[in-house]
């Protein structure tokens, strides 16, 4: 059984969100602030985490901050208020994978929960060697670690499945469709920037100028390319 940490001030939001994902099969473990969130991450055990921003004690910025820190690679859903623009590159730079913006529909979290599940599960391609070179950065999929120089990014389940892709396909395009659709595992699709928004994030990291990409490169209207 799969363990999920909801972590969420809102009273009615957090029960409402338990009690769904507890029908759904999932076990279930609740934190009402960023105090209790850490200590809930402490104890371990968990599989996935539904991360609310704004929360009292401690923020959740500060929370998933300090996980990404501490190394770890749990999978982060994020709630965003609905009366602030998505700070699309804070998410980013904080290591969230994922995010919905409230008001949010229970089966539109539960899709987002079962494609970060089932990417967390990726065992990635056999066509592609368990180490590649893209431009002076060293990526190792057994080790999840992208290498550039002396910084060591510790890569998430999605971004390295996003990688192996480009990587058995490199020099052609792949389309944001079948990103969803062989990284993400999502039947229906959602909203494809969600594959947009993890390429801005892996490109700040592999390129030298993100705004100038050279190892990532867009293809108008179709996707990317590994160059
Ligand atoms: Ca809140």
């Amino acid at each position: 059984m799969k363990v999920i940490l909801v972590v969420e001030d809102e009273e009615a939001i957090r029960s409402s969100l338990a009690e769904n994902l507890r029908f759904e099969g999932f076990e279930v473990v609740e934190a009402a602030d960023g105090v209790e969130a850490d200590q809930c991450l402490e104890e371990g055990g968990l599989d996935l985490v539904v991360l609310d921003l704004m929360l009292p004690r401690r923020s959740g910025t500060d929370v998933l901050r300090d996980l990404r820190k501490s190394g770890s690679n749990i999978p982060v859903l994020v709630l965003t208020a609905r009366d602030r623009e998505v700070d699309k590159v804070l998410l980013l730079e904080i290591g969230a994978d994922d995010y919905v913006t409230k008001p949010f529909s229970f089966a539109e979290v539960l899709a987002r929960i079962k494609a970060l599940l089932r990417r967390a599960s990726y065992q990635g391609s056999e066509a592609v060697p368990k180490v590649i070179k893209v431009g002076d950065a060293e990526i190792d999929f057994g080790a999840f670690t992208l290498k550039k120089g002396e910084e060591i990014y510790n890569l998430s389940p999605l971004e390295a499945g996003m990688l192996q892709l480009l990587a058995e396909r490199r020099g052609r395009a792949v389309t944001r469709e079948e990103f969803l659709r062989k990284v993400w595992g999502y039947s229906v699709l959602p909203d494809t920037r969600t594959v947009d928004f993890h390429v801005l994030k892996l490109r700040r990291f592999l390129e030298a100028d993100p705004a100038r990409p050279r190892h990532i490169l867009t293809v108008h209207g179709v996707g990317y390319r590994l160059a």
